[in-house]
């Protein structure tokens, strides 16, 4: 018999009404996620999913890894299974939790059965289980109130499960639970934080990504498709669309007084997601904003920015110290690309010096130089998509 993950999950058992509707999402979102790693079984019970491998050989570690990036699942453990007697049960618990019972000094046993034709209870099975634990490890004593290993035996229809000590998900909801945004993807520290942040809540992303060639480079694209790939990880497949900026930006230096280029920059990107958003059913705009981390970051600033968009802005980082966002980058693997040098289109003409507490009448004045549709439209036509997966392992 092989081993099983059984996952755990999240909020979504609060939801309700609901909860059979965020299982099925849960459910393809983990079928498709295992789907380049081999055959498996995924079902449903109890607030418990369980994943089986359908074939030989299968990479159940790599099973394991893939599920702890899937957002909806709290805890995680990998199960060894055995026929449904005591004896069975005791030595597959002997054995596969060895490391485990040799580590800690006390422990208990806990027992569910979902099949209720097993001639002994759940405390039966806990007690005759610990017994022998006990006797096979006698470093490690019985402790029912504070035990450092919990021991977990499951009767279940085919099969028993034994397992310990579970590791944590990625916790939140899953992903397409709670509609769809525009995500604006550079290629810096802060978005792709932004974008699993946001995705963490359930939602599903597109990738939008303004690119100023030739001030910014081929490799400054590739890098910022490559931040988009590393997120399927967590996001699921994206399409990240890539939008021609670089005429935007040559009219604003040309046309616009130079302390107000990032600012219409920055209008310009705002109103190109929310025409992306309104034609994909998106419902917000994230970005990776960080409060005063730079002169477009001012509430004043934001609020030229957003004055142009009916959506809502999400900006999950703007509470946040740039420590904790490099400490998430890193532990999302977001980081490592993110620092590899290719300049962004908001480091081409940076204005010596920046307004930063500009009024919105300000702002449109500035700007009241350009044809805005004429260069939104034009942005529109030359987009260019690019669809990510998960790769194979
Ligand atoms: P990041 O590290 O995400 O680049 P940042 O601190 O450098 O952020 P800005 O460059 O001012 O800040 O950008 C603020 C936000 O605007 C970014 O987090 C991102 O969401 C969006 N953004 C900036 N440049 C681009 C771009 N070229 N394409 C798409 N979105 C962008
Ligand atoms: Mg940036």
């Amino acid at each position: 018999m092989n081993d099983i993950l059984l996952l755990k999950l999240g909020e979504i058992v609060l939801k309700g009404l609901n909860r059979k509707g965020f299982e099925q999402k849960l459910m393809g979102n983990i079928r498709r996620r295992l789907v380049p790693i081999g055959k498996f079984k995924v079902t449903c019970m109890q607030s418990t999913v369980y994943v089986e491998a359908l074939e030989e050989g299968v990479d159940l570690d790599a099973a394991f890894e893939a599920v702890q990036k899937i957002f909806g699942v709290v805890k995680i453990s990998r199960a060894a299974a055995c026929e449904k007697d005591k004896d069975a049960i005791a030595r597959l618990a002997i054995d596969y939790l060895r490391q485990d019972m040799l580590r800690a000094k006390s422990f208990k046993v806990e027992s569910k059965r979902s099949d209720k034709s097993f001639p002994m209870t759940s405390i039966q099975l806990s007690q005759y289980v610990g017994g022998e634990l006990a006797e096979a490890y006698p470093n490690c004593k019985v402790d029912v109130h504070e035990p450092e290993l919990i021991v977990n035996l499951e009767i279940r229809d085919l099969a028993a499960y034994v397992h310990a000590q579970p590791v944590n998900g990625a916790g939140g909801m899953p992903v397409g639970s709670n509609g769809v945004a525009v995500t604006l993807l550079s290629g810096g520290i802060d978005s792709p934080v932004s974008t699993y942040m946001i995705a963490k809540r359930g939602v599903r992303l597109i990738p939008v990504h303004f690119f100023s060639f030739p001030y910014t480079s081929q490799q400054a694209k590739e890098k910022v498709i490559e931040l988009a790939k590393l997120l399927t990880a967590w996001c699921g497949k994206m399409t990240l669309e890539v939008v021609p900026f670089t005429h935007i930006q040559e009219e604003i230096r040309d046309k616009c007084p130079e302390e107000y280029f990032t600012l219409i920059m920055r209008r310009f990107m705002m109103r190109i997601a929310e025409r992306i958003a309104l034609s994909n059913g998106a419902r917000a705009i994230v970005t990776g904003e960080n409060l005063g981390q730079v002169a477009s970051q001012t509430m004043e600033a934001m609020a030229s920015t957003q004055a142009v968009l009916k959506l809502p802005v999400l900006q999950p980082l703007i509470g946040m110290d740039k420590e904790e966002i490099v400490q998430m980058s890193r532990r999302i693997g977001t980081f490592d690309t993110s620092i590899l040098p290719y300049e962004d289109c908001c480091t081409v003409f940076t204005p010596r010096h920046p307004r930063t507490r500009p009024t919105v009448a300000e702002v449109e004045k500035a700007e009241s130089t350009l044809d805005v549709d004429a260069l939104v439209a034009e942005a529109l036509q030359g987009i260019e998509r690019v669809t990510l997966d998960l790769e194979e392992t």
